[in-house]
């Protein structure tokens, strides 16, 4: 598969293994037992190398989203991997904030994506959702202090009313001592390749790809000045 194509599926297409790791369409309960139901259209990749490869914004590749330690399931932790589509507004915000807070975001391993059956995954965590992200260094700034996360804390809600962060404090889950939890809550993304006319039945099978930003612009760029564009 070439690296300029996202895979998009419906986890209810996937192997009974993988269904019951991801449980599309599930209620999860959060901390104050509110109900959210979990994403059921991912993104497929394929191999390390797509992870590596693939570009969601011009500095946050696939690979800082997906790379999680053996707390995640041994099944999730093998390619191929899946991902929620939502992951693909998170990019965006987070590439805002990059540039508001003036230096390069690390996203550690764990930091991106979550599964329902991470033993890191309590209660529900807009981690499952793919729209959270915790980041242990910007810049040069490993962010241990209560100074430094939550200066950061306010450029990452200056951004936007959708960008919600944990306070400073000790209390795993409900707050952050050595990073910065940005997320966004429970999005989920119908990628427009789907077509949402049934509801838990497999659908074809016939593998439904999204285009990736970068190929999209490739696109534009050919058609010459003055035409109309076909698009
Ligand atoms: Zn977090």
């Amino acid at each position: 598969m070439s690296n300029d194509r996202l895979k998009v599926v419906d986890a209810f297409d996937l192997d009974d293994e993988l269904r019951s790791l991801l449980r599309p369409g599930e209620m999860v309960r959060d901390e104050q037992g509110r109900r959210h139901r979990l994403p059921r259209y991912f993104y497929e990749i394929a191999a390390h190398e797509e992870a590596t490869n693939l570009r969601l914004t011009p500095h946050f590749g696939m690979n800082e989203f997906v790379f999680v330690d053996l707390r995640e399931h041994p099944r999730l932790q093998a390619f191929p991997r899946y991902i929620p589509c939502a992951v693909r507004v998170l990019a965006f915000y987070l590439e805002q904030f990059r540039a508001a807070a003036g230096a390069s975001v690390h996203i550690a391993v764990n930091g991106g994506y979550r599964s329902p059956a991470h033993k890191m995954a309590l209660n529900s965590t807009p981690h499952m959702w793919g729209t959270a992200a915790d980041i242990y260094r910007i810049g040069t700034n490993i962010l241990k202090t209560k100074d430094l996360i939550e200066r950061f804390n306010d450029v990452a809600e200056d951004l936007s009313d959708d960008v919600t962060t944990l306070p400073y404090g000790h209390v795993t889950g409900k707050n952050a001592d050595d990073h910065v939890h940005i997320d966004l809550g429970y999005i989920t993304v119908v990628p427009r390749e789907i077509s949402e006319d049934r509801m838990e039945m497999p659908q074809e099978s016939r593998p439904r790809f999204a285009f990736e930003e970068r190929r999209r612009r490739e696109r534009r760029a050919v058609i010459p000045a003055g035409s109309a564009g076909e698009d």
